[in-house]
């Protein structure tokens, strides 16, 4: 029984439009998404839109909507923008479908069921914008440190999961398997809060009398459920969970991929609820950091959000998502601005690679009518090719786009290094050197190739309009097949094209 490779995004809370935060997420996911359907595994990419909750019915309530008819919307808006920007999600998963909420209610029943939920009168600080209690050790200067608002005192019955019971299996596993959260930091500061023994307890419920806009408990419908205890079970009911009986060969290879703000309920609360419901944890939770902008963080409340389409409209996406997947260490803050933008446009597309494109498009064309020449057999790049891929395969696997990008482009400067060297306009001068000119021409254009190849996951139009000007050689090839040396074959006809990335000029 071999489990396809399963990624996720969080789903995303609809209040605010797409923005470079889950742009970013979105597009990370896409490509390792990309690279595992290009090795030909099995592979499965779920995104979507977390629906309920407080801060949903509070923000329809002030434009005057019904909280169903404001998600439509804005769930709308986050599954065309992944689309128009070309994103390949296979399911696009909705809160508020009916499916979730058969899921939803099946596995808390369950839980309910073995005895592990228990309703009790509670008092505490209810910070609004987390919706759900804070304890003591969560608040700086008496404020919420996530919303810098002071919770207020609230009294009530509620529905509480006995967390306590599986916080040394957690701990055990997070000791166990280093990689299980990654980068380390992440993992370092899940212990830290598991062995500071705060976390026993979880609120799971909210009366209906103070928030009707969530999913009823099957067990008492006078309570929804905290709309993070919702929101988690998509993971499962996205691959059919609890009814196709599927979803179990696909949940055993699922990795997540959150931002850092989502740490605790997704490396805390979802795997004690999976162990609580007997399901497997997860195989990997892979966390980002914020896109800081002018050093301040990117959000809806400080109003500097950056539109991915207005990035896509005046520079193309694939520049954008390359300056994303490139510019971010993974784990670390990134710092947003176009000026960096437009260098790594200038700098790493239009010169390095676009350059390396054209150039020796360009000699092909001159010298040998765009016909792809004979090999001699020499292949003084297909070392550092396969260097390139099995180090980008690495980092991939590693979930790092950052380290699998300059991997790539080594082996572009190598290229461009290479043609330096061997001064093809050289070789054209003298008519006995005609078949050196035609080896170091085909050792270019196989480079050439590999690069393409290599960077679909990464930027799939330019790694297709690269492979059109070469005649698409081997199209539906696995990755490994593609990336044999050789694979571009005499006599082929070349196009040289337009330029692949025009300079931005900047005054
Ligand atoms: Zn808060």
């Amino acid at each position: 029984m071999s489990s396809p490779f399963y990624i996720t995004t969080p789903i995303y809370y609809p209040n605010a439009a797409p923005h470079i935060g889950s742009t970013y997420t979105t597009t990370y996911a896409d490509t390792v998404a990309r690279y595992h359907r290009a090795l030909g595994e099995e592979t499965f990419f779920l995104t979507g839109t977390d629906e309920h909750g407080q801060k949903i019915a509070e923000t329809a309530a002030k434009e005057g909507v019904e909280p169903k008819a404001f998600v439509d919307r804005i769930s709308e808006r986050f599954r065309s923008t992944w689309q128009e920007l070309g994103l390949t999600p296979d399911r696009f998963i909705r809160t508020t479908e009916a499916a979730h909420k058969h899921a939803v209610r099946h596995f808390w029943q369950l839980l309910h069921d073995q005895g592990q939920i228990h309703f009790q009168d509670y008092s505490g600080r209810y910070c609004v914008g987390c919706e759900r209690f804070l304890t003591e050790r969560e608040l700086v200067d008496g404020k919420c440190a996530q919303h810098q608002v002071e919770p207020v005192l609230r009294t009530e019955a509620n529905y509480f999961f006995n967390m306590a019971p599986h916080m040394p299996w957690l701990i055990a596993e997070l000791e166990s398997n280093p990689d299980l959260i990654s980068p380390a930091r992440y993992r370092n500061e899940v212990l830290a809060m598991l062995r500071s023994g705060e976390l026993e307890e979880l609120c799971i419920s909210r009366p209906r009398e103070r928030l009707e806009w969530g999913i009823p408990l099957p067990f008492d419908d006078q309570y929804v459920l905290y709309v993070w205890l919702d929101a988690l079970i998509n993971y499962l009911t996205g691959i059919g969970y609890p009814d196709d009986p599927d979803w179990e060969r696909r949940w055993a290879g699922v990795h997540h991929l959150i931002a850092k703000d989502i740490l605790k309920p997704h490396a805390i609360f979802w795997p004690v609820m999976l162990h609580a419901a007997g399901i497997p944890l997860y195989q990997g939770l892979h966390v980002h950091g914020y896109w800081s902008m002018d050093n301040q963080k990117i959000s809806k409340s400080l109003g500097n959000l950056v539109d991915p389409l207005i990035m896509k409209q005046k520079y193309g996406f694939e520049a954008f998502r390359y300056y994303l997947l490139r510019e971010m260490s993974f784990g670390l803050d990134g710092e947003f601005s176009e000026e960096a933008l437009v260098r790594r446009i200038n700098a790493d597309l239009a010169n390095d690679l676009g350059n390396l494109a054209n150039r020796s498009l360009s000699m092909l064309e001159r010298y040998f009518e765009g016909v792809v020449p004979e090999s001699s057999g020499a292949s003084e790049l297909s070392q550092a090719a396969e260097s390139a891929a099995r180090q980008l395969d690495q980092q991939l696997r590693g979930f790092n786009t950052q380290r699998a990008l300059i991997a790539l482009w080594e082996l572009i400067g190598a290229v461009n290094k290479y043609i330096d060297t061997q001064a093809p306009w050289k070789l054209a001068k003298a008519p006995a050197s005609r078949d050196q000119l035609g080896s170091v021409l085909y050792e270019c254009m196989e480079a050439l190739r590999v690069i393409a190849v290599l960077l679909e996951p990464f930027m799939p139009e330019t790694s297709a309009r690269i492979l059109g000007r070469l005649g698409d050689p081997a199209p539906g090839a696995t990755l490994h097949e593609k990336l044999r040396w050789g694979g571009l074959v005499p006599g082929t006809q070349t196009r040289k094209g337009e330029p692949l990335f025009p300079r931005i000029e900047t005054s």
